[in-house]
């Protein structure tokens, strides 16, 4: 079975737990704190790989988690970063939120993307020292890493798509101009996954064409396995709209070629402005030209470009080829999709919703917001301690914290950070 939709969930490692303790030594009365900071959780990245062509890998494994960071220990010993974890995708794999739906990323025109970040690692206590306070008991505990449900959905990145009902050739004609294999069958039976083929047209020059099984009648209501397929299409540059001309199987080309159009506009309108070639196959068994000359003059009062041909005997396929290959010339290239999601820590800032708690003389400040921004902050940097301080000004945290009674000497506690509080 051809799986081109998978959800699955990725989570990134927790950092590591900073240390407590304290440097000993014979006859060194009492040595200072030298607790180490904990390790950076591993991230988990999206990598693309040519040779995967289904999301078939992900039926069965469903989570997915980076390493977390190692614990800090005495010494002023920093634990071990996690690995990353890499997952790979099919190119062309588009990644969405689960949750709202908005698209993350398409991996289509990229070859590596962090999906979810590594937390980091929380503070030893030698960060913690002060002249009033030599000796911290505390340090703090490593961030949970990003943690995500996302949906993955592959969408072919091919230049142009066969369509057409069921045994119309399709698979036969995408095995003559590209060397791919598809299965050619002799009943209605849809081919279950599209089958993608390199067309060589100049020695230069080539484009990539997936045959897409099963648009049927009703696929655009979830009848039958066409609309699993459907979803294919929307990428393709150019259609080429393949019908049965021979009236062998006592099929109107006509109807057919509507129906099949109808399904592709309320799959989406967009579709049915996409250029589309016919290609009015089987001429080779043709019966009825009286079938084959209505079908032409219906095609050209729609201004459709209608090719006769044989895919079986090869008549009029390089003309087709041609055809498709100047079409595509002019087409701007395949479409990508744009980013709609807005990770956490660039949404607006939202620190009206921090919570502020007393415990004796410690201030625990906590809130999404505070959060990512001390995620973002290089503590060991004066401008971007400076930074921070500023933003908490701004902020009105220090506002809050006087209001609520803060006093000079007070600790004041935000995740991975401590300090104490100077009017
Ligand atoms: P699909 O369902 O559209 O992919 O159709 P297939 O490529 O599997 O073809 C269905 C049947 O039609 C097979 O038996 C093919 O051999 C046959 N066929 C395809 N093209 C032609 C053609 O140009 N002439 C003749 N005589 N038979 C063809
Ligand atoms: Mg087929």
């Amino acid at each position: 079975m051809f799986v081109d939709m998978a959800t699955i969930t990725v989570t990134a490692g927790k950092g590591g737990n900073g240390a407590v303790a304290f440097h000993r030594e014979k006859y060194v009365a009492a040595g200072g704190p030298d607790g180490g900071d904990g390790g950076r959780g591993g991230s988990v990245v999206i990598v693309t790989d040519s040779n995967m062509s289904t999301l078939m890998d992900f039926r069965y494994k469903r989570k997915y988690k980076a390493e977390n960071g190692a614990d800090g220990s005495g010494g002023n010993r920093t634990g071990k970063d996690g690995k990353d974890l890499v997952i790979r995708v099919p190119q062309g794999t588009v990644i969405r939120e689960k949750e709202s739906g908005a698209v993350i990323i398409d991996m289509s025109d990229r070859e590596e993307f962090t999906l979810a970040r590594g937390g980091s690692g929380g503070w030893g206590n030698k960060h913690f020292a002060t002249p009033t306070r030599q000796a911290p008991r505390f340090a703090k505990a490593g961030l949970p890493g990003d943690d995500i449900e996302v949906v993955l959905e592959l969408k072919l990145i091919a230049d142009v798509g066969l369509v057409g009902f069921p045994n119309v050739g399709k698979s036969t004609l995408l095995s003559v101009i590209s060397k791919a294999q598809p299965k050619i069958a002799d009943y209605h039976f849809t081919t279950l996954f599209p089958n993608l083929g390199v067309v060589y047209v100049f020695e230069d020059y080539s484009f990539v064409a997936a045959d897409i099984p099963g648009i049927i009648e009703g696929a655009s209501q979830g009848a039958g396995l066409g609309h699993e397929f459907l979803r294919h299409i929307e990428r393709c540059r150019l259609i080429i709209h393949v019908v049965d001309i021979s009236g062998c199987e006592g099929r109107d080309p006509v109807d057919d070629f509507e129906a099949i159009n109808e399904e592709l506009r309320l799959h989406n309108p967009e579709l049915s402005v996409r250029p589309q070639l016919i290609a009015a196959n089987k001429t080779d068994i043709a019966q009825d030209s009286e079938l084959a000359s209505r079908f032409l003059a219906f095609a050209e009062e729609r201004g459709c470009k209608v090719f006769m041909i044989s895919a079986a005997t090869g008549a009029g396929v390089r003309e087709l080829v041609l055809a498709a290959a100047e079409e595509l010339s002019k087409l701007p290239p395949v479409e990508v999709f744009e980013s709609e999601y807005v990770p956490p820590e660039r949404l607006p800032g939202r620190p009206e919703d921090l919570s502020i708690e007393v415990f004796g003389d410690v201030w625990t400040i906590e809130g999404p917001w505070l959060e990512r921004l001390v995620q973002n902050v290089n503590f060991s940097d004066y401008e971007s301690r400076m930074f921070f301080e500023r933003v908490l000004r701004e902020a009105g945290v220090y506002a809050r914290l006087i209001d609520m009674g803060i006093r000079e000497g007070d600790t004041v506690s935000i995740y991975n950070l401590e300090f104490e509080y100077i009017e």
